[in-house]
């Protein structure tokens, strides 16, 4: 058995021992990040494609970690999920963006988070949101969850009921990364959302003329048929943003206006 053992450990070469360590040791790092309270958002505005208006802000997450500096959640996210503690980080996110949320009332903003696919299939996910909306005392609009397609093709009729219940009560629905799952606009017409978050990659090449340009203001005109509104994501050029709000988009966001930044800050652009 000893020599089994052994030659099992041959197959894995030294890159993966390695590999297998840091996993390892991320899934701790990032447990005691957690525990340390090491995370932080930072706040990104959406502007009214017609007024320039902020009317919306959408909270990304950071990992400020003392031994690493500012951790992006592209290293971070799909292990927290692995891990299972995307359940407590996305608490920590619904609390935060709702108590910041709170602090903007009246003005108009609706602070959007980023919902992970695990946390929508906690059996108490609705209630622990509902829950926080009324402890903090928001109103419809105030505050809107970011959701993608592969939520709504995993467990569709379970996750419709579940985001028809949290807009019963005031809670915003945003689909993100439209364009890049399964949607068709044939089954979004019964979806419980109220917004189209348009990918950044068709946003990326758009001209009057090509392809995307003409994906885009198809997806923006059935959209606004249905009744949803429409916010572009990823813009950086102002021949994206002029194309855009020909084609009726709502509400731009990107770098064109600003990259995510941290509270403070915000709070100087609002
Ligand atoms: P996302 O929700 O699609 O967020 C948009 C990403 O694009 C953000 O990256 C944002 O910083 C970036 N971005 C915005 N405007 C521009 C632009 O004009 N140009 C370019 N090149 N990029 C732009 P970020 O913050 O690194 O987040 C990456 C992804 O991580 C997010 O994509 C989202 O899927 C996930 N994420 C972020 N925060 C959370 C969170 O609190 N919980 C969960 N579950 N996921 C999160
Ligand atoms: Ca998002
Ligand atoms: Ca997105
Ligand atoms: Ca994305």
């Amino acid at each position: 058995a000893k020599s089994r053992g052994r030659d099992k450990y041959v197959l894995y070469d030294s890159s993966m021992v390695t590999e297998l360590a840091q996993r390892t040791n991320l899934e701790k790092r990032l447990r005691e990040a957690y525990r340390n309270s090491e995370f932080i958002l930072h706040y990104q505005p959406q502007i009214a494609a017609e007024s320039g208006r902020i009317v919306g802000i959408e909270a990304l997450i950071r990992w400020n970690s003392t031994s690493y500096g500012l951790i992006f959640p592209g290293e971070f996210i799909t292990v927290a999920e692995e891990m299972g503690l995307i359940n407590e980080i996305g608490k920590w996110v619904i609390e935060s963006s709702f108590a910041f949320a709170q602090s903007l009332m009246d003005k108009g903003i609706c602070v959007s988070c980023n919902v992970s696919s695990m946390q929508l299939k906690q059996s108490s996910f609705v209630e622990d949101v509902i829950e926080a909306f009324d402890r903090f005392g928001l109103r419809k609009g105030s505050v809107a969850l970011e959701i993608t397609e592969s939520c709504l093709v995993e467990s569709f009729g379970d996750t419709y009921a579940k985001l028809a219940e949290l807009r019963a009560h005031g809670i915003m629905i945003y689909l993100d990364d439209f364009g890049t799952g399964y949607s068709s606009l044939n089954y979004m017409k019964n979806l419980p959302i109220d917004v189209l978050k348009i990918d950044k990659s068709f946003i990326d090449n758009i001209t009057a003329d090509g392809v995307e340009g003409r994906i885009v203001k198809t997806i923006v005109s059935l959209a606004r048929e249905i009744g949803l509104k429409v916010i572009a994501e990823g813009v950086e050029a102002k021949e994206q943003q002029t194309y855009l709000t020909a084609c009726g988009c709502n509400a731009i966001q990107g770098y064109l206006f600003s990259r995510p930044v941290p509270e403070a800050e915000i709070r100087d652009l609002i």
